[in-house]
């Protein structure tokens, strides 16, 4: 997923001619005063941390500044900030504009309905997911001919906007609509939507390219935000290894096994950390990478839970082993295996010879796994 930084989705949003404050990017406290001496942004302005997170202005991480000191001060705080996690480099100052009232626009991918679907909200600034459902419209649109008049005349009315209010709300529709086309987006969400004065303002902006169609976006390739060091080494070696914030690591093959293998350790009040999906492969080698890889993300246990099909019970087991004797002495961890399937024996026995016990059931061996990590807490 190739989650955009506000500003890069407001750059999408300029080039589509979507209504937006005058604003500028900056790294630093100078930076940021520079564009407001350089009057690239006017007084009063906004200070915007650029994560990925939302809730920002709730946060800390979105200030108002009315002179250049409160400027540097806000920046200062913001980029000292670490915000849900996520380190602040980036600002976004922006002038700051009077808002008559904050409304909620998005068109989404919906997975289910296979088809996008333009969301409304008369109550917007605040997050989609704490608005109650009778005060969010969503229509499902055909990705064919586009977004209808009618489309266009239910989502003026519900967002209650009239006259060149309700031109404006038209042409953005458009523009967003040929964005989210285009830009192979998945999720165009502007929230706040502002009104100012008769026209509308895109005060935010969330935006989502499908990860399916990333490789017709080199320009998005520099973008590894949203990933980890680990993650991103893995992804550059083609391993589906995910970082939680859990203890116990867990191998398995599949996408439907490896969240199975995630949900039983929970169930057990274990704490899932790090996974990785051995997917379809017959490579030891690969196998060996891919754990050692997992290996310094530092579990307290790692849990093996492999169905062999195209990947072979021996062909992990082989590859697990050879790992285990790369790790050094001082950082290795209990591992609990539940190895089935193709070449099952032979894997048993690779285990058995290396002093790893394969536990053929899942709930006894989900069980050990989490008493190898210390027990539920
Ligand atoms: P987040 O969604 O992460 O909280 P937003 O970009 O939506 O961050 O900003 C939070 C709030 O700050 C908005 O709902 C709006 O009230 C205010 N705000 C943001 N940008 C501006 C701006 N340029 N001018 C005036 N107010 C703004
Ligand atoms: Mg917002």
């Amino acid at each position: 997923m190739v989650k955009l930084a506000e500003w890069r989705g407001k750059e999408l949003f300029r080039k589509y001619g979507i209504p937006l404050p005058r604003g500028h990017v900056a790294r630093s406290a100078d930076e940021a005063e520079a564009a407001v001496r350089s009057g690239a942004v006017p007084l009063p302005c906004v200070v915007k941390a650029q994560v990925l997170a939302g809730g920002r202005g709730k946060g800390g991480a979105v200030r108002f500044a009315n002179t250049i000191e409160e400027v540097r001060e806000s920046a200062t705080a913001i980029l000292a900030l670490e915000f849900k996690g996520e380190r602040v480099k980036e600002l976004l100052l922006e002038e700051k504009l009077p808002i008559a009232k904050e409304l909620y626009l998005s068109l989404a991918l919906d997975r289910g309905a296979r088809v996008p679907v333009l969301i409304t909200s008369a109550q917007g600034g605040v997050e989609i997911e704490s608005v109650d459902d009778a005060s969010i419209d969503r229509q499902p649109v055909d990705p064919f001919p586009g977004l209808a008049a009618y489309e266009k005349r239910r989502a003026a009315r519900m967002l209650g906007l009239t006259g060149a209010a309700r031109a404006a709300l038209d042409r953005l529709l458009d523009a967003v609509w040929t964005l989210y086309n285009r830009e192979d987006a998945e999720l165009v969400e502007i929230n706040p939507l502002a009104i100012v004065g008769d026209g509308l303002v895109a005060l935010d902006a969330k935006v989502i390219i499908e990860d399916d169609a990333a490789f017709r976006h080199p320009e998005y390739a520099e973008i590894r935000d949203d990933r980890t060091p680990l993650e991103e080494i893995a992804r550059e070696k083609e391993i589906a290894f995910v970082q939680l914030d859990g203890n116990i690591g867990v191998i398995a093959n599949g996408a439907g096994l490896t969240m199975a293998t995630l949900d039983v350790l929970k169930e057990f009040g274990g704490r899932p950390g790090v996974f990785l999906d051995l997917g379809g492969t017959d490579d030891p080698k690969k196998v060996t990478e891919a754990f050692l890889l997992m290996a310094q993300a530092r579990p307290r246990a790692v849990f093996l839970n492999i169905f062999g099909g195209v990947t072979k019970c021996d062909t992990v087991a082989k590859g697990l082993v050879e790992a285990m004797a790369q790790v050094p002495a001082g950082e290795r961890f209990p591992l609990v295996a539940r190895i089935r399937g193709n070449n099952e024996k032979e894997g048993v026995e690779i285990l058995r010879h290396a002093g790893i016990t394969s536990i053929p059931t899942l709930r006894e061996s989900a069980q050990a796994a989490v008493a190898a990590a210390g027990g539920a807490p």
